[in-house]
């Protein structure tokens, strides 16, 4: 029998899907067309913000999302050292500094007890951040409300990166919404909840920090005469009168995220209904299967378990090459980032955020994703019970 591959995520695309792509194709717009705004509307709709601007990944929402916030030189950004490099490098962009503030041993995400202790001892310094980026770790919310006070007692911004999150609750609001922020970032990569193939979105409820980002997205440039210096020229007319990018999304991708929009609530319950298959099938071997927060209802992007390695005769890495050597290319999510050589060279250290790496040394993401057959999940199943019965010790 040939050896099947399954892979730890992957996008759902249907014929509905490709429908929509291929009508902006024999449409008149390609980007900026109205497919954009379209996407823009629904997400926000759907979140509860009043504001989304739709980006060419979540990369470029980040970036745009801190320089919005005001982050340059001079200034610090903090957030987990649980994510992807991206929730980062948005602040060395901006020319700001990086911190980390450790995890929470439960959930992953930042620990909201240590980001208190840490804002204490930096408020004496005067090296209180201008940003902090929660990252919902594997698609389930940080404490918002915490952070939410913290942020208006230590007077920072705080931007989530929700690129795990689209279609997850916090207090049974939908993540997006901003209740406890100034911005939701999400990215719409293939693996990720939704997709545009490339792509990413910031969401708002602040009318100035929308024309900022829209601004910010292209050029720099504006069109509206009540912001440019003296009087415009005429109806060609356009002023550059900060420093942006081309962030723009295309209305090719708009047009498939709009129609991935009315699954998302589908595939969010599928990835539930896998979870709870792998926690029940799970739960009796020697593994940490994920918490669910009382307070949240998890978009599961991911499904992480840690292994508890006093019990298992095995080592991390073997448990990996076994299962990747069966065709189940589990993966790991996150090397902690102040360990990248890149971040060591900033002056970061080993031990510095020991829970980080503690769960970096026993964690595995199993494979989730919509499409994902009883039969594949059985196989990875089957693979785990048989890798740790007989590498019990
Ligand atoms: C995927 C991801 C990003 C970056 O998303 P892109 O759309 O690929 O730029 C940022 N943060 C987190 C937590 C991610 O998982």
């Amino acid at each position: 029998m040939e050896k099947s591959i399954i892979p730890y995520g992957r996008q759902c695309i249907s014929e509905t899907d490709i429908r929509a792509v291929v009508d902006v194709l024999r449409s008149d717009w390609l980007t900026q067309g109205p497919a954009i705004e379209q996407f823009e509307k629904a997400v926000a709709e759907y979140c509860g913000a009043k504001y989304a601007v739709a980006v060419n990944s979540a990369t470029s929402a980040l970036h745009i999302a801190c320089l919005a916030a005001g982050l340059g030189a001079g200034d610090m950004l903090w957030t987990s050292p649980n994510t992807f490099v991206a929730s980062a490098n948005c602040g060395l962009y901006c020319g700001a500094g990086v911190d980390f503030v450790d995890i929470d041993s439960r959930t992953y995400n930042l620990n909201v007890a240590e980001l208190e202790k840490k804002l204490e001892i930096a408020l004496k310094s005067g090296r209180v951040p201008k940003i902090v980026i929660p990252v919902h770790f594997a698609g389930q919310s940080c404490e918002m409300d915490k952070i939410g006070d913290l942020s208006r007692k230590y007077g920072f911004s705080v931007i989530e990166d929700a690129s795990h999150a689209i279609g997850g609750k916090y207090l049974g609001a939908p993540i997006g919404g901003c209740q406890f922020s100034d911005m939701t970032v999400f990215s719409f990569h293939p693996v990720k909840i939704i997709t545009t193939g490339e792509g990413g979105m910031v969401l708002t409820n602040s009318e100035d920090l929308h024309e900022r980002l829209i601004r910010l997205r292209s050029h720099g440039i504006t069109r509206n005469p009540q912001l440019m210096e003296g009087e415009s020229h005429g109806p060609w007319y356009y002023q550059q009168i900060e420093l942006g990018f081309n962030y723009r999304i295309t209305d090719i991708q708009a047009a498939l995220g709009l129609s991935q929009m009315s699954c998302l609530d589908a595939f969010v319950a599928r990835r539930h209904e896998l979870a709870t298959s792998y926690n029940e099938a799970l739960c009796e071997l020697p593994i940490t299967i994920p918490f669910q927060h009382k307070d949240v209802y998890s978009a599961f992007h991911l499904y992480v378990i840690r292994l508890n390695l006093g019990q298992l005769a095995m080592s991390h890495r073997e448990v990996f090459d076994v299962l990747r050597s069966k065709g189940i290319l589990v993966n790991l999510h996150y090397i902690p980032i102040h360990l990248q050589p890149y971040y060591r060279k900033l002056g970061f250290r080993q031990e510095t955020f020991p829970e980080a790496e503690k769960y970096y040394g026993e964690a595995i993401t199993l494979p989730v994703y919509p499409s994902m057959t009883e039969d594949d999940q059985d196989k990875v199943i089957k693979a785990l019970r048989e890798l740790f019965i007989a590498g019990k010790r």
